[in-house]
């Protein structure tokens, strides 16, 4: 056991007089940096060069709404202590923001495992006012020179594995390396082009008009048995004057962590209800469906997103269950269960997209009120490809696409096959008892001027 002592008295650098965090005793920001900037200015040659750990608490924000600030702040300070305890005493400690750690060490070979013992010590739990904490932390590890040959670029490059190491998963800690400085600038220059298209397109993005850079493509949905043509699913495309198409995968997260994706999404619902509102009704079947992507950031502005809805409804004049809501099985985590009744409540479709990937609960599908589910494109790629030598991963896949056309059924809720490629796929996801299928097989997200002969063709 090691000793705990419920808040740092101080930090361990005493020689640079400093204000120290009120909270947790520990170094500021900014003296930080000064110390940080010295260990470079007054190295010695033949001496060691310092490391630094930046340090991030996991699912910190979750513990301050549970159990209130109070426990909040006193878990802060025990971690601040389980520093302290887990650093050697000539290293320096900041708290550098609201659950972010510093850790500057003049001889930085000792940082890995520095690493180590902090991330095992502040993983054990916590007993704060009567409640039973437990936290992660993830750690970003940078070395001197390396990495960074001054204070600034030292931090950076710790920032930069850190980010790493909870864009990985969290709960680790990470060495920086250089290609990650590379993926950082690249995604930062492409976050600088989005936010200049989105603030060009600022006004337009509360309607459906036609905006520049941003389109919306629909690939088809058809039903498996007959193959008849149910609907489209509305897909995001940014044509960058420069970069060409960039795909949704990249720049629909980057609209997440930006605080983008509202007006985003907002314009993509306008504009897909409506290009459905024209469609002509099929000579075969119902009329057709329009499945849009909602983000599950989206879910957490339940006003903002139910008026979007209505509106986009109710400008387009599309008959609410042809709009097909679609959201991931990540977004159930939390509390969503009223949002999505609210949606459903509106008369609306509701989809779970990319299902047996997230990480929802199989109870959870009989509490939320959805209507379709659509079985990740990864099952369907696993499925056997009709050669010789298929092993175990095949044949599961086979079980357990039908394990969840099963459970669709069971539940009075159609199912959907994603990224059908081949008519093997179509043909074991039919046998399997899966309802419908999108996918290359039958077409690929089209712009909305191609759509009427796609239209035609499949509704022959
Ligand atoms: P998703 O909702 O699962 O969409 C299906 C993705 O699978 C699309 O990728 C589609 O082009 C691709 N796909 C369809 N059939 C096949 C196939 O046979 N083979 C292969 N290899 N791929 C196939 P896309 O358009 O790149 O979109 C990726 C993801 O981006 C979407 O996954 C969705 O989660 C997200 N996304 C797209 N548009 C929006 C949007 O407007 N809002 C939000 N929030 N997310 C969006
Ligand atoms: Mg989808
Ligand atoms: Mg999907």
């Amino acid at each position: 056991m090691f000793r705990e002592s419920p808040a740092a008295t101080g930090t361990t650098v005493a020689a640079i007089p400093h204000e120290a965090d009120s909270l947790t005793g520990l170094c500021t920001r900014a003296h930080l940096h000064k110390v940080l900037a010295g260990a470079f200015a007054h190295r010695r040659p033949g001496h060691a060069y310092p490391a630094l750990l930046a340090l991030d608490l996991d699912g910190f924000k979750a513990i301050n709404d549970s159990t209130g600030i109070v426990t909040g702040d006193g878990v802060l300070a025990r971690v601040a202590g389980r520093i302290l305890i887990a650093v050697p005493g000539e290293a320096t400690v900041a708290r550098i923001g609201g659950d972010e750690f510093a850790v500057l060490l003049p001889d930085g070979h000792v940082a890995e495992g520095v690493a180590a013992r902090l991330f095992e010590l502040i993983g054990r739990p916590y007993a704060v006012n009567g409640h039973a904490v437990t936290l992660s932390v993830s750690i970003g590890v940078a070395l001197a020179p390396q990495h960074g040959e001054d204070a600034d670029a030292l931090l950076r490059a710790a920032n930069t594995a850190l980010h790493r190491a909870e864009t990985g998963g969290r709960n680790h800690w990470v060495v920086f390396e250089p290609w990650m400085q590379a993926r950082a600038s690249a995604r930062q220059s492409l976050e600088i082009d989005l936010r200049a298209a989105i603030s060009l397109n600022r006004v337009e993005l509360r309607s459906a008009v036609a905006i520049e850079q941003f389109e919306v493509h629909y690939q088809p949905q058809v039903s498996l048995a007959e193959r008849r043509l149910q609907g489209f699913e509305a897909l995001a495309r940014w044509r960058h004057p420069e970069r060409g198409m960039v795909g949704p995968d990249q720049f629909i997260p980057i609209a997440e962590e930006t605080g983008l994706i509202g007006l985003l999404g907002n314009w993509v619902l306008h504009t897909a209800c409506r290009a459905a509102a024209a469609w002509p009704t099929p000579r075969h079947g119902a009329p057709l469906q329009v499945a849009v992507n909602v983000s599950p950031l989206q879910l957490r502005d339940r006003h903002a997103l139910i008026e979007s809805i209505a509106q986009a409804l109710g400008e387009s004049g599309l008959a609410a269950p042809r709009l097909e809501i679609e959201i991931t099985e990540s977004a159930l985590i939390g509390d969503s269960r009223a949002t999505l009744q609210a949606i459903k409540a509106l008369g609306v479709t509701l989809s779970l997209d990319d299902f047996g990937t997230g990480y929802s609960s199989l109870s959870h599908l009989a509490h939320y009120p959805f209507d379709r589910l659509k079985i990740d494109r990864c099952f369907i790629r696993d499925l056997p490809n009709g050669g010789l030598a298929e092993g175990r991963v095949p044949a599961r896949a086979k079980w357990m696409i039908q394990a969840i056309a099963s459970l669709g059924s069971g539940l009075d809720m159609s199912t959907v096959a994603e990224g059908v490629e081949t008519e093997l796929q179509a043909q074991q996801a039919l046998e399997a008892g899966v309802t419908d299928m999108q996918g290359y097989l039958i077409a690929r997200p089209t712009p909305e001027d191609d759509l009427p002969p796609l239209i035609q063709r499949l509704d022959a």
